[in-house]
């Protein structure tokens, strides 16, 4: 039997993630939904943000939804109980090394992007995050007092041929289905890591992808040429920090946070992790004010990656344009509707 795990975790994570249950129970209902509390409010339940229980289930199952995690009230908890370090865990229990975030403007949106609609009408780029490596992980990383009573802060960026192969090897796998091009993202000019990153993507081309367009540019160009010529793009190769930076730069293009979803995959046949890009929004929890689109295309993102069933993604991201083009809109998109309004809505274009 196929399996989603839902975790709705935090803030307006059940809001969000109630609307793709719904969505799920009407196109797919032969596929078992289970859920569990994760994050915040699964430290105030279970006294940890990550029970081995979920971790075990997300390792089984055929993909996890996540809501978000996260909020004021965990800031004072110990670092290793946060909300944010079960999610860190989990994405490392699962090994879930490749972060795919789209950034698609929907024609109907194309005048919500804080960019000339010219500039972003049609965009559609797919931004390829290294997720489990680099400068977040890399050891030694602390803070230290130093003996004239200074205090030191390090972290350690370090990659390795195997890590930089491997997510390359998911960039140019999904350009080779989209418009055949890889734009690889680094900082080779002042950074060893970046020198190897470029090394190694232009070498596992050459044996393996020389078929796929591939272009290298510095990241600070990348950021830079976001803004300027975004549909330049079409995948865009990169580590963790930077791309943390881009994706988070491309996805305002696009017009709204609430409308983004993502993608965590690790080796063939494991499970992904697919969540709304969004945070918990503790501004707007329990209000019905969120968009649950994020989340919904998350749903579409598991459907074509995690549960095979491909032709059900692209009835599902139809939906989705066609309520947009039929004037559904949340309050982020300057529009009334409720979060189970824009389900509904979702629902009657299904
Ligand atoms: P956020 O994404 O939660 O919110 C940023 C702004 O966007 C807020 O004004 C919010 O109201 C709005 N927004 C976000 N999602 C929306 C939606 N679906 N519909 C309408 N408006 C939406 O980011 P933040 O405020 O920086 O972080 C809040 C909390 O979320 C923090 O505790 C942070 O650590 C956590 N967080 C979690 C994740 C995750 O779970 N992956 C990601 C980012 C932030």
């Amino acid at each position: 039997m196929t399996t989603l795990l839902l975790l709705p975790g935090d803030g307006i994570g059940p809001e969000v993630t109630d609307q793709a249950r719904r969505v799920l129970e009407r196109l797919a209902p032969e596929i078992a939904i289970e859920t569990r509390a994760f994050g915040g409010i699964s430290y105030e339940t279970l006294g940890t943000p990550l029970a081995d229980e979920t971790r075990d289930l997300a390792l089984k199952c055929d993909a996890a939804l996540m809501g978000a995690v996260g909020g004021p009230q965990w800031a004072g908890v110990a670092r290793h109980l946060r909300p944010e370090a079960g999610l860190l865990g989990l994405r490392s229990a699962m090994g879930v090394f490749a972060n795919l975030r789209p950034a698609l403007c929907f024609p109907a949106l194309a005048d919500a992007s804080t960019l000339k609609p010219e500039v972003v009408r049609g965009l559609d780029i797919m931004i390829v995050r290294e997720l489990t490596g680099g400068v977040y992980f890399g050891q030694p990383r602390g803070i230290e007092t130093l003996a004239d009573g200074r205090r030191r802060g390090v972290d350690t960026q370090v990659y390795d041929t195997t890590e930089i192969e491997r997510v390359s090897r998911v960039a140019f796998n999904l350009a080779r289905n989209r418009r055949n091009k890889v734009t690889s993202c680094e900082k080779s000019n002042v950074m060893e890591t970046g020198l190897l990153w470029r090394e190694v993507v232009t070498a596992l081309h050459a044996r393996e992808f020389a078929d796929v367009g591939l272009e290298h540019m510095l990241a600070d160009n990348a950021a830079m040429q976001l803004v300027k010529n975004p549909r330049q793009f079409d995948v865009i190769l990169t580590d963790n920090l930077f791309g943390d930076l881009l994706s988070d730069e491309a996805a305002q293009l696009t017009g709204s946070l609430g409308m983004l979803p993502s993608a965590a995959l690790g080796v063939d046949g494991a499970p992904g992790l697919y969540e709304p890009i969004h945070g918990s929004a503790p501004d707007i929890a329990g209000q019905g004010l969120a968009n649950p689109l994020g989340a919904i295309l998350s749903l579409a993102m598991a459907l074509r990656w995690s549960l095979k069933r491909a032709s059900l993604a692209d009835t599902l991201e139809a939906a989705v344009a066609a309520a947009l083009t039929g004037g559904a809109r949340t309050r982020d998109l300057g529009g009334t509707l409720t979060t189970a309004q824009m389900g509904d809505a979702v629902l009657a274009a299904l």
